[in-house]
């Protein structure tokens, strides 16, 4: 069954996108060992990036999400592409910060105060980068702020991380709600209203509704429809091919201090696989850089 699910409600004036990213987070949070704080914020943006990652149309086209805080977490970075592959990493791991006053994680304390910036790149000349200073550093709240101001239409976005009394995942997921500019006052009021009611996504979820029942009770339309559905997960499309041109596209000098290891051991971030090259691999490069 489909992860994220596209919907249509009041006439084709309002579009919804909805997922589950549960098992995408928990697979995030077993490679990057998060505490629990940072399995919330970097569950918050891998399920942004699968909810943004589906209006992507072609294979060229990739979008990266990155938040660039003062906080411990330090940055978050999340990437993209229209099949549904979702990864990403936070540079503290462990990063942690007193629970919120109503118990709850505290992503905004281990955020701070900083930038979300959004990258789209499209396969077709220069990416397109977005940038704002964050609102809350709650990542709902800034990725509503940057749709109002980048694109003007009233948008809603919900994003939910539960994280289980281990430390795992139960539940993970969210929900952009769009209307069209010309939507009339009164759908939008009956919207507002019905989201401020409504439980938080991850109840949602944990009371078995199902995405389409999801985005029928938030839209207060009985006659929401589904238009598209897709699978979200995550996966890592590093290979050793792509290291060797990431080490080939360093500046001479230091390959040439690379050189003076036995072996060359380089991970990747976004998954932590390790790829190990040899001193006669590396010297081999050196040799094809002089030609
Ligand atoms: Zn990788």
């Amino acid at each position: 069954m489909a992860n994220l699910k596209k919907f249509m409600a009041h006439v084709d004036m309002v579009k919804i996108s909805c997922v589950d990213s549960t098992e995408l987070v928990e697979e995030a949070r077993k490679i990057h060992k998060l505490n629990p704080t940072p399995t919330a914020a970097l569950g918050r943006m891998l399920t942004m990036g699968a909810l943004m990652g589906a209006s992507l149309k072609s294979e060229e086209e990739k979008l990266t999400l990155q938040i660039i805080g003062d906080g411990p977490l330090g940055s978050i970075l999340v990437s993209t592409n229209h099949t549904g592959d979702v990864k990403g990493y936070v540079s503290n791991p462990r990063a942690e910060a007193p629970e919120k006053p109503n118990g709850k994680l505290n992503v905004s304390g281990i955020i701070g105060k900083g930038d979300l910036r959004i990258i789209k790149d499209l396969g077709i000349g220069e990416p397109y980068v977005g940038s704002l200073p964050l609102v809350t550093g709650e990542i709902a709240e800034d990725f509503t702020y940057y749709f109002a101001k980048s694109e003007q239409i009233p948008t809603v976005i919900a994003l939910g991380v539960l994280v289980d009394k281990d430390g795992s995942v139960k539940r993970a997921g969210g929900y952009i709600l769009q209307a069209l500019p010309d939507t009339p006052e009164q759908i939008l009021e009956l919207i507002e209203k019905r989201i401020s009611e409504s439980k938080s996504i991850t109840e949602m979820l944990e009371d078995g509704m199902s995405l389409t029942e999801i985005a029928t009770y938030i839209s207060d339309d009985l006659d929401t429809y589904e238009v598209e559905e897709r699978d979200v997960s995550w996966h890592c499309d590093c290979s050793r091919e792509r290291m060797e041109r990431a080490i080939f596209s360093m500046g001479k000098d230091a390959i040439e201090e690379l050189a003076e290891d036995e072996i060359t051991e380089v991970s990747c971030h976004f998954c932590n696989t390790k790829y190990q090259f040899e001193k006669a691999e590396i010297q081999k490069m050196i040799a094809e850089k002089q030609k």
